[in-house]
């Protein structure tokens, strides 16, 4: 084969040999008669007449080779609990767990909503839908009663599947009096709850309608639950968007297209081999859970890590900022993926630790979900010496849009800052915001859009909504039916992308448009500096200037004001000499620690909020509520 240059074009001026090809990644119970129908759009069906099923081609095609093979490890440094499913077991634990849905009444088409902390369970559960072909809904574990509720009313579950609790730093948070607290305030109500009790925290069971977990596997021990073959069009699941711009939205994905794009990820993007560990850091409550903790990996054949825990404490569950790698030693992961926040969080410990263990097993480091600042990216890569690849994508889409195909050779180098080039069978535009026009010239900004047909794996829908689907993405870019982003873009002249920050998040400062994007970058350049937000904030002068917040990396500045003051000084002074005087900040505040989604994303419009002193909105998402209010401290508001 060519180059990845050549592999690209093939699949947009071929997109149904390129996909038609990529197709028999999967097993098929009856293969489609058409590979893509285009003919509505903006709706994109893939592989049309195929059938198929996830749970098929993630655990029972791998029985004839890889029986005893590891297939999934729950590792959890909350509980210290580690337990590994062979292929064999974990299609018998499927099967029960499959049994026991069927035995409460959920059919083909019926929702399973799964509010879960990150133990082996949930993704038994999450295969045990697929086999029935029920539609799961997870809700990351942890939301609070509020938006578990609005979820439940959305989906409409017949069945929830959930645990006592969940920990976190040690501190345990009780799922089951939110979920009780979430099911009152639904109009919806749930014929059934299956609760897996971990002995962390006590349960109130409503008879008739709670079941615990242990008993139903028990009774269903041994069951034979074949694979319910389903449309490729059929709906797989539904996952929420992380709600960092506003209300989440409920993102429909397809059953065939679906295990087509990750096992083509798997192989072309990842370089993923059968027999190999995956081990993903996020939570099966995100895309790249579903994406890569569960399906992606397991349908390549490999065993896949599920971790519950903070990447500083160890399994006797005191502070270790080594476990990950520990972890990566024992288990032999030749691929690993985690957030730029993740790693940041890790930069406040002893490089030391990234040298500890035998890293010899892993080929790369894949990180996405937010911008991976250069000093970060450095800092890891130097520290563990395996490529460090950047991936930019969404919840919408299901697997990446920009990186870098590891799996095609010759491998393209890597570029600080840019998350890559357009994988392929995504037609990706740089659009003029006002116009619409396409921008061709390296070097120019604009919308980053998505030409249709989408690609295998991309949202078919926003769940019963697809009047939001079309109005939200589709109707954005003036005068283009293409799907928008929202995120900013620029193209270098080799065909590398850069993310430049949200469409929302630009700052208008004395009529210069600015993105706070940048100007985060120049900070985070400085020494002390471990994290910082930059907001636009309404100046009666200006319209708008920059507000920055500063997380510092040691030394006083969080805690005293002098430190903080001299701090301040030398930020300015950088951001004055890198980027402008307009650029520079009216203040930088020091804290220790930003407002976050629960996901690790950063809630700008909150803190943005508060600092015009209006309503934060939509907080459901905010991971440690104390963060706002240092922000609403500083300011007096
Ligand atoms: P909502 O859509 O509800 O506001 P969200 O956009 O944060 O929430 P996700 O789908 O989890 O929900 O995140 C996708 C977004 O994350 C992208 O649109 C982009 O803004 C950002 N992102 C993801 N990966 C990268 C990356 N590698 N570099 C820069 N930004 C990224
Ligand atoms: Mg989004």
């Amino acid at each position: 084969m060519g180059s990845y240059a050549d592999f690209y074009r093939r699949s947009i001026e071929a997109p149904e040999a390129f996909w038609a090809e990529q197709a028999r990644l999967i097993d098929w119970h009856r293969p489609p008669e058409q590979i893509l129908d285009a003919s509505r759009p903006p709706f994109a069906r893939w592989f049309v007449g195929g059938q198929t099923n996830l749970c098929h081609n993630a655990v029972d095609r791998h029985l004839a080779q890889r029986a005893q093979q590891p297939a999934l490890i729950a590792v959890s440094t909350e509980t210290g609990a580690e337990r590994t499913w062979s292929f064999r077991e974990l299609h018998a634990d499927v099967q029960a767990a499959a049994a026991s849905l069927l035995a409460l009444g959920v059919g083909r088409g019926d929702r399973v909503l799964i509010y879960m902390p990150m133990v082996g369970e949930a993704i038994v559960a999450m295969l045990a839908c697929a086999r029935i072909g029920a539609i799961h809904c997870v809700v990351f574990g942890g939301f609070a009663s509020g938006s578990l509720a609005s979820r439940i009313e959305d989906a409409e579950p017949r069945v929830v599947v959930s645990a006592d609790a969940g920990s976190r730093g040690g501190k345990v948070i009780a799922y089951k009096p939110l979920l009780d607290e979430a099911i009152r305030l639904s109009r919806h109500k749930p014929a059934a709850v299956v609760l897996v009790d971990r002995g962390l925290a006590p349960m109130d069971r409503e008879a008739g309608r709670d079941h615990l977990w242990a008993e139903l596997m028990v009774r269903h021990q041994g069951a034979q639950v074949p694979c319910t073959w389903l449309e490729a069009t059929d709906v797989s699941y539904t996952i929420y968007t992380s709600g960092t711009t506003g209300k989440p939205k409920g993102v429909q994905r397809d059953v065939g297209g679906y295990a087509v794009a990750l096992a083509a990820s798997m192989k072309h993007i990842f370089d993923g081999r059968a027999g190999e560990t995956y081990f993903s850091t996020s939570d099966i409550g995100w895309v790249v859970g579903h994406s890569y903790i569960v399906y992606g990996p397991l349908i390549a054949g490999m065993a896949t890590l599920c971790y519950e825990g903070l990447p500083t404490q160890g399994l006797d569950r005191q502070p270790d900022g080594g476990i990950w790698w520990q972890l990566v030693e024992k288990y032999r992961v030749s691929v690993m993926f985690s957030a730029p926040t993740a790693v940041r969080v890790l930069k406040k410990q002893d490089p030391a630790l990234l040298k500890k263990y035998d890293l010899s097993s892993l080929r790369a480091l894949f990180l996405a979900g937010e911008p991976l600042d250069e000093p970060t990216a450095r800092w890891i890569s130097d520290g563990l010496g395996v490529p460090i690849i950047d991936n930019y994508w969404q919840t919408e889409s299901g697997w990446p849009i920009l990186t870098l195909a590891r799996g095609v050779e010759p491998q393209q180098p890597t570029r600080f800052g840019s998350p890559g080039v357009p994988m392929y069978g995504y037609r990706v535009k740089i659009l003029h915001e006002a116009t619409g026009e396409e921008l061709t010239e390296p070097g120019q900004k604009g919308v980053l859009a998505i030409e249709g047909p989408t690609p295998p794996g991309f949202m078919q829908t926003v769940w019963r909504d697809d009047a939001r689907f079309v109005d939200t993405y589709w109707k954005s870019v003036p005068g283009r039916s293409v799907y928008s982003t929202f995120d900013w873009g620029i193209r270098d002249a080799e065909g590398y992308y850069y993310i430049l920050g949200r469409t929302d998040d630009v700052i208008n400062v004395a009529g210069h448009r600015l993105g706070t994007r940048e100007i985060e970058e120049c900070i985070a350049s400085h020494a002390n500096v471990a994290e910082v937000a930059v907001v636009g904030v309404a100046d009666a002068l200006k319209g708008q200037v920059a507000m920055a917040f500063v997380v510092p990396r040691s030394g006083a500045a969080a805690t005293d004001a002098d430190a903080a003051r001299a701090l301040e000084g030398e930020i300015l002074q950088l951001v004055s000499a890198r980027l402008g005087a307009l650029a520079r900040p009216a203040r930088v505040h020091c804290v220790t620690g930003l407002p976050k989604t629960r996901s690790g994303k950063l809630l700008r419009r909150a803190i943005q909020a508060v600092c015009e002193r209006r309503d934060p909105g939509d907080l459901t998402t905010l991971d440690d509520p104390g963060t706002l209010q240092q922000v609403r401290a500083l300011l007096g508001a």
